[in-house]
């Protein structure tokens, strides 16, 4: 498999594709469009480029065009783009640097600062995911973490507050853990936390559900566009699927294998409440349900 850099270079001359091509084949995987759409479409694949070498004047769609439509779609928006173009001026530089361009090189160009600047801006790239993932999973379950909820909830909040729909939010905590961990061992109390996580990733299934860790052995589960009878309905499955895994807990309150606890609520987000207090009445919930024995789902429907 051809695991090298995927760079799209975009001119509508024929001679400067060809320049450039031979300029990179070598240590890239290069890709060719001469013009605006092409680009596009070469774009919105299932491997997008991870670089684009973008001229500037072009037929039909010139460069400023094809970046502004790159960095309007969330899917193409962290795509490095460098301009290189034979226009000099320096209004023509600022202006592809404030529409996002990550360079600027002018034509004609010295090839070896072209291969330079290019692997600068891939390993940055590279750099910026990596540091991007790390601090959006959690590292223990790889699942996502708090933070990524938390800017799932204000997104969701948002979303269903604009189109009207109801939003419903779990908080699940493992039963008596510190009892586990005490007489099992951390390393053990880990193994369980993953396998709690891959039950709750296995469940959170459709588009826009998210589940993560929300710290220590608590988790929460995001529902958009799902009734009360809906979030209960999956949360019961849930707490049923982590009993049935049948991990032994004999200093257990609750039973005699590892069990978790779950409070939810539905809710009509809008503008005289806040993200926050879906989880704060999703806490109560479970602190409730905690209360009344351990391994049992709550839940408040606020939609009425
Ligand atoms: P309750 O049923 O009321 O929830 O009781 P509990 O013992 O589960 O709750 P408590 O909050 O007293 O203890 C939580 C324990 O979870 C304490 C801590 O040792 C353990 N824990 C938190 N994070 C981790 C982790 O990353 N790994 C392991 N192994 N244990 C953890
Ligand atoms: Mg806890
Ligand atoms: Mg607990």
């Amino acid at each position: 498999m051809d695991d090298r850099p995927k760079i799209l270079i975009v001119d509508d001359e024929r001679l400067n594709l060809n320049v450039l091509s031979d300029l990179l084949r070598q240590d890239y995987k290069v890709i060719l469009a001469k013009n605006g759409n092409q680009a596009l479409e070469r774009v919105n694949t299932e491997t997008p480029p991870d670089l684009i070498l973008l001229d500037v004047v072009m037929p039909e769609m010139d460069g400023y065009e094809v970046l502004r439509r790159l960095k309007d779609n969330d899917r193409t928006k962290d795509i490095p783009v460098i301009i290189i173009t034979a226009l000099d001026s320096m209004q023509d530089e600022a202006k592809g640097l404030e529409r996002g361009a990550v360079d600027y090189i002018r034509k004609p160009f010295h090839p070896p600062i072209v291969k330079a600047r290019l692997k600068n801006h891939l390993t940055i790239s590279r750099q910026r995911k990596l540091l991007e993932g790390l601090a959006n999973l959690d590292g223990l379950t790889e699942m996502p973490n708090r933070r990524s909820f938390e800017l799932a909830l204000e997104r969701e909040w948002r979303r269903c507050m604009r189109s009207g729909e109801l939003l419903s939010l779990a908080m699940m905590d493992v039963d008596c853990f510190k009892q586990y961990n005490d007489n099992y061992g951390h390393a053990a109390g880990d193994d369980v936390l993953k396998k709690v996580a891959h039950v709750l990733l296995s469940e959170a299934r459709r588009p826009g559900d998210l589940s993560a860790r929300y710290g220590g052995e608590e988790f929460v589960l995001l529902l958009p566009e799902t009734d009360a009878s809906g979030g209960r309905y999956i949360a019961e499955k849930i707490r049923v699927m982590i009993a049935d895994l049948g991990i032994v807990h004999e200093f257990s309150s609750a039973g005699q294998v590892l069990t978790a606890s779950l409070g939810g609520v539905t809710f009509f987000p809008s503008t005289g409440s806040k993200p926050q207090d879906l989880a704060i009445a999703a806490d109560s919930m479970l602190y409730e349900a905690k209360r009344r024995g351990r391994n049992q789902v709550l839940w408040t429907d606020l939609t009425v």
